[in-house]
């Protein structure tokens, strides 16, 4: 062909192309006229692939430029607003913490292809995005400020609660203690102590029920003991932003005196301003020194009563349950001083103090009444779960009717379990119940598996070797997102892998080709359409873009792709043994034999594993047999036969032939072998 006219048909000059094609490996000479024909299809293909290499790097360039300026714009602008928001953010939240319309963010989002309602929740990523747009700098909280967002909201939530009663309504209620102290010191031996020889109800026969806490009287009054000893629930608690203990009952044994757990949980009583008695302990052993005690707690200015200051000190053996009315009579005479008082006429509010699933019971939850009556029949919303009190029970596990003020009960009736510091109010509200049941459905399937992250130990190793499937998931919202990588789990399989680069809402754009493209994946769009510009780049870097409506094809799909991921494995099935009896003749490619069938039966066009004294001799492929002097397909036990090896002729008489049967099967998808 003429070079002009290869040139007119790739839509660029003579020159141009002659100057070209050296550079794509073409040596065609510069003032050549004519093209080998043989060479036309290879240079226009080669010409294209160029074109579209150029495009694409330049498209790279090109993102890398805008996410550039976007670093630099912000490095210009440090005056930009700083505003943190979660994992997971609801439109209309969102303008509030932008101080904007919520109008104008859905139109933002609407811009980014995302139609959303202002009740919508969105991700962090495409927060992000429409908060930068419009002029914000978005960072995002992490769990512990997350948490202690929660926090500060229950704090406030249940002060609130708590100090808006008027006088007139409030009584005395019984205090709430934590045992705290070093490890080893006698917590629980004090807390089993107090329990045995304190119980309410003495009748009941002695057994009690762990449900997180117990409540015991002495002298008419009741006291309520939190029993998970150790500061690291009390902190865990506080940490959820309930304070729920009145009293500490720091313990420390006497033979060993001030440990560092001691000294910890001291100063977390003072920086919490919890009144607290120091219960000596261990008085009865061998080495216990309860003066070294209080001289070492002089040291730290917890300067004992007996020594002229505040610090009440109560010696006592939780083994011999020695002074154990006295140290509860302690606890009550600082409750009398600090005028403990609730309302017991209101609805209750409380705190979780203990959650879990019961396999019979459902979920289950010892709430600690803080103010107010809890009664059967009560409904109930606590963080993100609500119910209605079918039962309640108390730790001698008998029904209640309904508790008040600081009465630890094991509920029964939430949907879902709560947790441990999540506060509990009674409402009539059935639609905030609602709200909560839904919230809590979207909530549990918050944050979205980490497929992508590799297992622990020596599956490391072996995990790099196994295929897998990089995928990009772009949703309309939130909700389809969850539920997607929600269902994604169920396609664990050993032998291939599902990994999530990346996820997000909103239509697919270049940086989703170019990422998808880096990590050699698919993209899959779930209601989303991909803008101009991707689409492009995307027939350029042949990224597919898989487009979904329905949520079980996109899964159907997805499970398709791994399937075909998976190696085909190979099924040996034992079929029998010949003994060999004579070698008739030896090829260059096989022998030709006779034998008996000892074991099972032997069929045509089957393997051969040659075996003498235990060791594998060779292996073939069995290509005749015979039975007399007729081709057969199969001989069976106890038969004499003649067949044809195709192998190694090193076969000999008294050799053993087990023949098998090979067959390729493709391995079952998420079969756990
Ligand atoms: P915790 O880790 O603080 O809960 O300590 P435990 O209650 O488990 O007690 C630790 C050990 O000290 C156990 O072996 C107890 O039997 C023992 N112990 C606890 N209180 C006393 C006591 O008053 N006297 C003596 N001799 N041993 C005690």
């Amino acid at each position: 062909m003429n070079a002009t006219e290869l040139a007119r048909r790739l839509k660029m000059n003579t020159k141009e192309l002659l100057a070209k094609l050296p550079e794509l490996g073409f040596d065609i000479g510069k003032r050549a006229i004519k093209v080998d024909d043989k060479l036309v299809d290879k240079i226009i293909m080669a010409v294209e692939e160029d074109r579209r290499q150029k495009k694409i790097e330049q498209k790279e360039k090109q993102v890398k430029e805008v996410k550039l300026h976007d670093k630099d714009a912000q490095a210009d602008e440090p005056n930009k607003m700083e505003i943190k928001i979660p994992e997971v953010v609801v439109v209309k939240d969102l303008a509030e913490k932008l101080s904007l319309p919520v109008t104008k963010v859905i139109a933002e989002l609407m811009k980014n292809g995302i139609m959303s309602s202002l009740n919508e929740r969105i991700d962090f990523e495409t927060a992000s995005i429409i908060g930068e747009d419009l002029g914000f700098k978005i960072s995002k909280l992490n769990a512990e400020e997350t948490a202690a967002q929660a926090q500060i909201v229950q704090d406030v939530k249940l002060k609130e609660i708590l100090n808006n009663e008027s006088q007139n309504n409030l009584v005395s209620r019984p205090p709430v203690v934590i045992v705290m102290g070093h490890v080893d010191h006698g917590k629980t031996k004090l807390l089993d102590a107090i329990r045995e020889t304190n119980m309410v109800d003495k009748e009941s026969g002695g057994i009690t029920q762990h449900i997180g806490a117990y409540q015991v009287e002495k002298e008419n009054k009741k006291i309520t003991f939190l029993d998970t000893p150790g500061h690291e629930a009390f902190k865990s608690m506080r940490a959820r932003g309930s304070k729920i203990a009145d009293v500490a009952i720091i313990v420390v044994a006497a033979d060993e005196g001030l440990k560092p757990q001691t000294l910890e949980v001291i100063d977390l009583v003072q920086k919490e301003n919890l009144p607290f008695v120091i219960a000596i302990n261990k008085i009865d052993k061998e080495g216990a020194d309860i003066d070294r005690v209080k001289k070492e707690l002089s040291e730290i200015n917890i300067i004992p009563e007996d020594w002229g200051g505040k610090a009440i000190c109560v010696p006592i053996s939780a083994k011999q349950k020695l002074n154990i009315p006295e140290l509860l009579d302690t606890v009550l005479l600082v409750a009398d001083m600090e005028e403990f008082k609730a309302n017991p006429k209101r609805d209750a509010v409380g705190t979780i103090i203990e959650s879990h699933i019961d396999k019979a019971e459902g979920p289950v939850a010892t709430i600690l009444i803080q103010s107010g009556t809890l009664r059967i029949g009560d409904m109930i919303v606590t963080g993100q779960t609500a119910g209605k009190i079918k039962a309640m029970r108390n730790y001698l596990n008998q029904d209640l009717k309904e508790a008040g003020p600081s009465t630890p009960v094991k509920i029964l009736g939430l949907k879902h379990s709560p947790e441990v510091g999540d506060i509990v109010e009674v409402t009539k509200d059935r639609k905030k119940i609602k709200l909560i049941v839904k919230q809590n459905n979207y909530q549990k399937s918050m944050p979205a598996p980490k497929l992508d992250q590799p297992d622990q130990g020596e599956e490391d190793e072996e995990r790099a070797e196994i295929p897998a499937l990089n995928i990009t998931l772009k949703t309309d919202v939130l909700g389809s997102q969850e539920a997607l990588l929600e269902t994604f789990e169920k396609f664990k399989d050993p032998e291939v892998k599902l990994n999530v680069i990346k996820k997000g809402l909103g239509n697919i754009t270049d940086v989703d080709v170019l990422d998808s493209q880096t990590a050699k994946g698919i993209i899959l769009a779930f209601r989303v359409k991909t803008v101009a510009s991707a689409e492009e780049l995307a027939r350029d870097t042949k990224v597919p873009i898989l487009y979904f409506d329905i949520i079980y094809k996109l899964l159907e799909e997805v499970e398709e792709r791994l399937k075909k991921l998976l190696s085909p494995q190979i099924v040996r099935t034992e079929l029998g043994k010949i003994l060999v009896l004579a070698i008739f003749k030896t090829n260059k490619d096989g022998m030709i034999l006779g034998g008996r069938v000892m074991e099972g039966r032997v069929k045509n066009q089957t393997k051969i594993k040659v075996i003498r004294n235990g060791a594998i001799v060779t292996r073939g492929d069995l290509i005749g047999l015979q039975s007399g002097k007729e081709e057969v397909t199969e001989v069976l036990q106890g038969q004499e036969c003649g067949l044809r090896f195709k192998g190694r002729g090193v076969i000999e008489v008294n050799d053993t032939l087990e023949i098998y049967e090979e067959k390729m099967q493709t391995k079952k998808f998420g079969a756990k072998d």
